[in-house]
């Protein structure tokens, strides 16, 4: 761009809530075809909160709290077995600054569940965390943690499934020490459950995606999340699920826009996470939601103050009349 396109392009975008980080930027906006929306804190508010708390191989205990899946009253026993899983979990992810542990961390406290304490902690990057507290061991994170720690999954898949096809963000919780499932009986096996937590999609996804179908861009969803909750979150913003790209480790997505770019896509990478940042850098435009996280800014031409995905179309349309105008 010229330095007369720069300066426009400056001007109508800081009364926009868009900031450009130079001039160039606005030309390769105008060339975008494909635009990649990260999932969580972009297409959704990124602000979860636990909806669910189940024990795998137990009646469930589901948001109302008091009954049973059969329809009877839940056992104190069930009762207590379920607040012990919910303690667990939430004193393990104490330590973790995920949206999903603090949704876990919350929840407990709303639900007067206690926090413990915890001696060792260790994030595992894109599938949870591996604790050591007060109520024992205890793994919080996606079926490969736990499948990777021994743990056979299969007994949870269905209580997995069913959320996840609700759209919500389903994670396994093992802990082993002192409390056991009755089902699970033996003593070398740890308690099971599963935590749900959901996101709200943002306002003006789904208006965005349609405008940027209209315009005959490509729109694909990039995230770290199960398939199944990609995917439900996709059918409520109008994504094809063809083009849904999930379970992506966070290392792993910059090479999701380096393989698009290769086919000969223009891509437009929207996000706001640390996962995202290199995803960011990779793409023509890396745009981030201005909330996010300081990485995500840092490492995009672009900065949406307002936190609204329809603010990606307002980049597009500032980048064409911008150019227009000058030439
Ligand atoms: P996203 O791309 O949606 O921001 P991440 O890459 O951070 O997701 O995480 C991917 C998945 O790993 C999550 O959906 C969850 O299943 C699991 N996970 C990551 N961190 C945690 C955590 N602190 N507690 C539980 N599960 C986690
Ligand atoms: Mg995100």
């Amino acid at each position: 761009a010229t330095p007369a396109a720069t300066m426009v392009g400056s001007t109508l975008s800081a009364t926009n809530g868009v900031l450009f980080k130079g001039g160039d930027v606005l030309e390769q906006v105008r060339g975008v075809d494909t635009v990649v929306f990260d999932k969580t804190g972009t297409l959704t508010h990124g602000e979860m909160t636990l909806t669910d708390v189940e024990l795998v191989g137990e009646r469930t205990a589901t948001d109302g709290g008091d009954t049973a899946a059969d329809g009877g009253l839940l056992t104190d026993r069930e009762e207590d077995l379920a607040s012990h899983v919910l303690g667990a979990a939430a004193t393990a992810e104490s330590g973790s600054e995920h949206p999903i542990a603090r949704a876990i961390v919350d929840g407990a406290e709303d639900r007067g569940v206690e926090v413990g304490d915890v001696s060792e902690f260790e994030n595992v990057p894109g599938h949870g965390i591996r604790a050591e507290t007060d109520r024992g061991s205890v793994l919080v994170g996606r079926r490969k943690l736990l499948e990777d720690a021994g743990i056979d999954t299969e007994p949870a898949e269905e209580t997995l499934s069913r959320l996840e096809r609700e759209g919500k963000t389903a994670v396994l919780v093992a802990v082993d020490g002192g409390e056991r499932s009755s089902t699970n009986g033996e003593f070398d096996v740890p308690l099971l459950g599963v935590l749900a937590v959901a996101d709200e999609v943002r306002e003006s996804a789904k208006e965005t995606v349609a405008a940027l179908h209209e315009r005959g861009t490509e729109v694909v969803m990039l995230t770290g999340d199960n398939g199944r909750t990609a995917r439900a979150v996709a059918e409520q913003v109008g994504i094809d699920p063809e083009n849904v790209r999930a379970e992506v480790l966070p290392e792993d997505k910059a090479d999701h826009v380096e393989d698009l770019q290769k086919d000969g896509a223009r891509v437009m990478m929207v996000g706001d996470g640390v996962n995202d940042a290199p995803a960011l850098t990779t793409a023509q435009v890396g745009v981030a939601i201005g909330s996010g996280t300081d990485v995500a800014i840092e490492s995009a031409d672009v900065t949406l103050m307002r936190d609204d995905p329809a603010d990606v179309l307002k980049a597009v349309r500032i980048s064409e009349a911008t150019i227009s105008k000058v030439r």
